[in-house]
C-alpha cells in the first residue's frame, strides 16, 4: 500500500533545498509503507497533507543545513588536519517526526556545522590544525569588565555567582588574582549574616549556594586574612539547620532541598574543615543523625533515575548539572572507585551521560532530548574525570603513563565545540552560535577546555585513603597534561598557547587554592 501524495502543493523555497525535500519525502514515503499494516488505513487519507505540512514546518535554516548533506562539504582543516567527517555531516540516521524540539535541534546544527566547516567562520585566526585559535585576550577583558561591570541589578541574588565565575574563568587563562583581593573582601563581607552563612546580596537571607561561591573565591584570591573573615562557628550552626532527616540538605532554611544544596554544603564542610558533628540543635538530630554524612550518599543514590542520569531531587528528571554535584558530592565522601559504584548504577550512568553529546555539534547537552549547550563542557564534561577514576582506581604519577581508562567522551568533539562555536568574537564564551556570552557560560565553557587538557586522577590507595568519615579523599587526587594524540589522530587540537591552566576536578577552583585553604584550616584545632 502506498501513501498518494499530493507533490503540487508543495511549495518549495528555492533550488538549493529542493534536494533536500524530495529525499525527505521519499523517505517519509518509506517510513509510512514499513508502518503497522493495520494503521495505514487512516494513514492513506491524511499522509499527502501531513507530509506537506512535514516539510512546510521546517524553516529555512533548517533546509539549508540539510541540504549540506546532499554536497560534500569543504572541510577547512588543514591538507594534514582534516575535519573529521563526524563533524562535516549529519546523523545518518534521522527521526522524521517534526516537533518544536526537532527543529531546534536542525536549528542548533546548523548553526554549528557552517562553523566547523567553513573557511569564513570566525573573525579568529586558525591555528596549524586548522581550528579557531582561544581568543584569550578578549576574552581575559571580557572578565575583567564582567566582574566590575555586570549589571548587578539583574544579578542582585547572585553576587558572590559572578564574583566566582569572573575569577574561575581568569584563572585558567592565567591570570593572576590577586589583586581582586580587597575588593572581593569587600564585596563579601556584608553579605555574611551573624546567623551563619552568606547570602547572595547585601541584607538577603543566606543561601548555600552563593555562600559556596564565597568560600571558593576566597580560596582563589588567597590569604589567611581573606579566609578569616568567615565566621566557621555560625557556618557551621546554620548548615546543621539545613541537614534534612532524609540526608540531604536544604538551599536555604525552609528552602528547597536538593542535591546542589549537598554538593555545596560538603565542598563548604571540607575546605573550611567545618566539623562533622552536627550541632546540638541541628532539627536532623531528632531522626537519630549526629553527622553531616548520616544518610547522605543513601539519599544521593536516591537521586538516579531510571534513565541512568542523576536528578536534583529523587524522583525528577536526570540532569547534567545535577549528575556532576552527586559525583563531585559522593567524591569527597569517599575514593571514587569504591563510593561511586557502591551507591550510582555505574554502567547505566555512563551510558545516560555518553548519550549527552551530540555530533556535529561536538557539545554536550543537559538533559535527554535537549540541545547542546557550553556551559555543560563542565557540568557534563566535569564528569567523566571522576568516573575515569571510579574505573581506574588509585593511580601513581608513574602508572598514569599507562592509563587504563580514559577519553570515555570525545575531547576532540568538545574542543572543536569550544573554539569554533562557543566564542565571541569580540570576548566571552557562550551557550551557543545563536546566544550572546555571559560570564557563567565564559567560565563553565574555560573549566570544560581545561579539562581536556589534563588527566585528573585519584592517588590515594584503598587502605589509606580513609573512610567515609574522614574527608581527605578530595585532597587525594592529582593532575597531569595529556600528552597524548586526540582520538583523529592529531597530536595536538590546540597550540601551547591555548593551553589552560587546570582545576581540580571536585572544587572547580585551580588545585594551589585547593591546598592553600585546606593547610590554613587544617592547622587550627577547633573554631
Ligand atoms: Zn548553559
Amino acid at each position: 500500500m502506498r501513501v498518494k501524495s499530493n507533490r503540487s502543493k508543495v511549495t518549495f523555497r528555492g533550488r538549493r533545498v529542493l534536494p533536500v525535500q524530495q529525499r525527505l519525502r521519499g523517505s517519509a514515503e518509506t517510513a509510512f509503507e514499513s508502518s503497522h499494516p493495520g494503521e495505514m488505513t487512516s494513514v492513506e487519507d491524511t499522509a499527502p497533507t501531513a507530509l506537506d505540512e512535514l516539510v512546510e514546518l521546517i524553516p529555512r535554516v533548517s533546509l539549508e543545513y540539510l541540504s549540506l548533506q546532499e554536497n560534500t562539504i569543504t572541510s577547512n582543516g588543514t591538507d594534514e588536519f582534516p575535519v573529521p567527517e563526524l563533524f562535516t555531516s549529519l546523523p545518518p540516521i534521522r527521526d522524521l517526526l517534526v516537533t518544536d524540539t526537532s527543529l531546534s535541534q536542525d536549528e542548533t546544527a546548523g548553526h554549528c556545522l557552517p562553523l566547523h566547516t567553513s573557511t569564513n567562520r570566525s573573525l579568529f585566526d586558525l591555528n596549524p590544525q586548522g581550528l579557531p585559535r582561544l581568543n584569550q585576550e578578549d576574552h581575559i577583558q571580557f572578565l575583567n569588565d564582567a566582574i566590575q561591570n555586570v549589571a548587578y541589578i539583574a544579578y542582585d541574588a547572585v553576587r558572590p555567582w559572578v564574583v566566582y565565575w569572573c575569577l574561575t574563568g581568569l584563572s585558567v587563562l592565567g591570570e593572576d588574582l590577586e589583586k581582586w583581593r580587597e575588593r572581593v573582601l569587600e564585596s563579601f563581607l556584608p553579605m555574611q549574616n551573624p546567623s551563619g552563612g552568606f547570602g547572595g546580596g547585601h541584607g538577603q537571607t543566606s543561601h548555600v549556594a552563593p555562600s559556596y561561591a564565597v568560600v571558593l573565591s576566597l580560596a582563589m584570591v588567597g590569604s589567611s586574612e581573606s579566609l578569616d573573615v568567615v565566621d566557621r562557628r555560625a557556618l557551621w550552626r546554620w548548615l546543621g539547620e539545613l541537614k534534612q532527616s532524609d540526608g540531604g540538605f536544604r538551599m536555604s532554611v525552609g528552602g528547597e532541598e536538593d542535591v546542589r544544596g549537598a554538593y555545596c554544603a560538603m565542598t563548604i564542610v571540607s575546605l573550611l574543615a567545618i566539623p562533622l558533628e552536627l550541632p546540638s540543635n541541628a532539627p536532623a538530630r531528632a531522626s537519630g543523625f549526629t553527622s553531616f554524612l548520616d544518610g547522605l550518599p543513601e539519599y544521593l543514590s536516591r537521586c538516579q533515575t531510571f534513565e541512568g542520569g542523576v536528578s536534583g531531587a529523587p524522583q525528577t528528571e536526570a540532569h547534567g548539572a545535577y549528575a556532576f554535584c552527586v559525583l563531585a558530592c559522593l567524591c569527597i565522601l569517599g575514593p571514587p572507585h569504591e563510593i561511586i559504584p557502591k551507591y550510582l548504577d555505574l554502567p547505566l550512568l555512563i551510558s545516560w551521560l555518553s548519550a549527552r553529546q551530540y555530533a556535529p555539534e561536538g557539545g554536550f547537552s543537559g538533559r535527554t532530548n535537549k540541545l547542546v549547550d557550553g556551559c555543560y563542557s563542565h557540568w557534563v564534561g566535569g564528569c567523566w574525570p571522576l568516573i575515569e577514576a571510579a574505573l581506574n582506581g588509585p593511580q601513581t604519577s608513574t602508572s598514569t603513563r599507562k592509563q587504563k581508562i580514559s577519553n570515555l567522551y570525545s575531547k576532540e568533539g568538545l574542543t572543536r565545540y569550544i573554539l569554533s562555536c562557543c566564542q565571541e568574537d569580540s570576548g566571552g564564551l557562550r551557550d551557543k552560535p545563536s546566544a550572546y556570552p555571559d560570564a557563567y557560560h565564559s567560565c563553565y565553557v574555560l573549566a570544560g577546555l581545561s579539562s581536556t587538557q589534563y588527566y585528573n586522577y585519584f592517588t590515594g590507595d584503598s587502605d589509606a585513603a580513609g573512610t567515609i568519615d574522614s574527608l581527605d579523599s578530595a585532597l587525594r587526587w592529582a593532575s597531569s597534561a595529556i600528552c597524548r594524540g586526540y582520538e583523529s589522530g592529531h597530536e595536538r587540537l590546540v597550540d601551547a598557547g591555548d593551553d589552560l591552566a587546570p582545576l581540580h576536578p571536585i572544587f572547580v577552583i585551580p588545585w594551589a587554592a585547593v591546598e592553600e585553604c585546606c593547610k590554613h584550616f587544617n592547622r587550627k584545632t577547633g573554631f
